[in-house]
């Protein structure tokens, strides 16, 4: 049995949600390892729409174990509310959700510390979701975080509630914010461990005692390679590892666990919030591109910067993250163009740049070049087998795997999880495509 991680080679939304789902049957386990409930990953299934935001994309198949890590910062009313809406749609009890003790609680100080801060930065704003989760990882680094064992544990949580609102209401005062009340804090967290605590697991060792008994281990990044805290376009990034060496640290568990990587690659680039994007593009096909593919924040509702596929930016990613694989997603949003330009090489002043540079002053700096393919002008979406695929769509994936240096192993043509095409036998021995394709049949 193969343990792999799929994770996003760019800034993110590239439509991992979809390929977790559709992955899933061929796993036991789908485990997420960093970010919080600001991501948002969209899955249709029978043209019915549900957004997942803290709890693994693996949660839409029956028997199928969801682990949330330590590297996860949680938001209790965020979790149970995700909880009860997905209730509507599938059975989610105990048995199909671990949550680690040691991921990190976000607490109502956290969303107004990050809105204070991003008021303050003005110009200069992340653009985040103001949603506590940088804030909540500033106080783990800061080794005063509350920790989702801690709920466990009523007097130590008061203690810890009141030590660090009393800390953030001097900061707060000072800004000219409101001071929160300690007391209602502690009553209302006192109350979420109720709801909480049946799902706490020791999750390194429940991984550990599952990959022994064979079962097979999905690792879910959220985010995306270029928004990683260290390896990402620095400090427009969010505040966890969302690359591959994150599903280690954020879950327990040993690199020599891990398989393979898949990289789920948009073909075309999308960022949200502010940073330097090379590609981005500024007219009409821009606002097509955002369009066509429906660019709008899954949690946020934000339109999505848009600009053409940076193969310069994608073999960075698959360098940091040692990718083995590419899924490709959203060809069809081009399916209308005669021409399509994929970004080569980079110059910054005057010379061609070797390796991607993830600092924003010289990104913003950089000159794309380009190569123009021509268009497939054939709505993919009707392929229904890899040799379906026009012939100019395959230069184009060709193109992409040579600048990138990885092989494309599927392509995901449309929202549903029938709309994917697997490439002959290139993800053989990693995932077992019989169950992935057993599981779309019978939908
Ligand atoms: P994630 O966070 O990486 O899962 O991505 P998001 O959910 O934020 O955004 C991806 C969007 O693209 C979702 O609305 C998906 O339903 C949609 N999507 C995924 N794959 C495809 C595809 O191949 N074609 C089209 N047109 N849409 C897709």
């Amino acid at each position: 049995m193969s343990n792999i991680v799929v994770l996003g080679t760019q800034w993110g939304d590239e439509g991992k949600g979809k390929i977790v789902d559709v992955l899933t049957p061929a796993f036991d386990i789908v485990a997420r390892y960093q970010g919080g409930h600001n991501a948002g990953h969209t899955v249709y299934i029978g043209g019915k729409k549900i957004v997942l935001h803290a709890i693994p994309s693996g949660i839409l198949h029956p028997g199928t174990l969801c682990v949330i890590g330590n590297g996860v910062v949680l938001d209790p009313r965020a979790f149970l509310d995700e909880l009860l809406a997905l209730r509507q749609v599938t059975a989610v009890d105990e048995t199909r959700i671990a949550i680690s003790g040691h991921a990190h609680l976000i607490l109502p100080y956290h969303r107004v510390a990050e809105r204070l801060s991003e008021e303050a930065l003005g110009e200069r704003r992340i653009g985040t979701t103001c949603r506590g989760i940088g804030p909540a990882y500033v106080d783990k680094a800061a080794r005063r975080g509350i920790r989702v064992c801690d709920l466990l544990d009523p007097a130590e949580l008061k203690e810890k509630i009141e030590a660090n609102t009393a800390e953030k209401n001097v900061l707060f005062r000072a800004l000219g914010a409101d001071p929160l009340d300690a007391a209602a804090i502690v009553e209302e967290y006192r109350a979420y461990a109720a709801s909480i605590k049946g799902y706490i697991r020791d999750v390194s060792a429940l991984l550990e005692s599952q990959m022994r008994q064979g079962k097979s281990v999905l690792f879910e990044g959220a985010q995306g390679t270029l928004l990683d805290m260290d390896h990402g376009t620095y400090p427009f990034v969010t505040s966890s590892n969302s690359t591959a060496g994150g599903a280690c640290t954020g879950l327990g568990v040993g690199p020599t666990r891990i398989d393979a990587v898949l990289g789920v690659t948009k073909t075309y680039t999308t960022r949200v919030g502010a940073g330097p994007f090379p590609t981005e593009l500024h007219d009409e096909t821009g606002l097509l591109l955002g369009r066509q593919g429906d660019e709008f924040g899954a949690t946020t509702g934000r339109p999505r910067r848009c600009g053409w596929f940076d193969a310069v930016a994608v073999a960075y990613a698959n360098r940091v993250n040692g990718v083995d694989k590419l899924i490709l997603t959203k060809p069809d949003v081009l399916d209308v163009l005669d021409e399509i330009p994929v970004c080569t090489d980079y110059f910054y002043k005057g010379s061609r740049l070797d390796v991607f540079p993830a600092e924003p002053p010289i990104l913003e700096k950089v000159e794309p070049r380009f190569q123009t393919m021509r268009g497939w002008h054939t709505p993919l979406r009707l392929a229904r087998v890899w040799t379906d695929l026009p012939s100019a769509f395959l230069d184009y994936l060709k193109l992409i795997e040579d600048l990138t240096g990885a092989e494309v192993a599927a392509v995901s043509t449309g929202v549903e999880r029938s709309d994917t095409l697997f490439r002959d036998d290139r993800l053989a021995g990693l995932v077992d495509l019989d169950k992935v394709r057993a599981a779309m049949a019978a939908e």
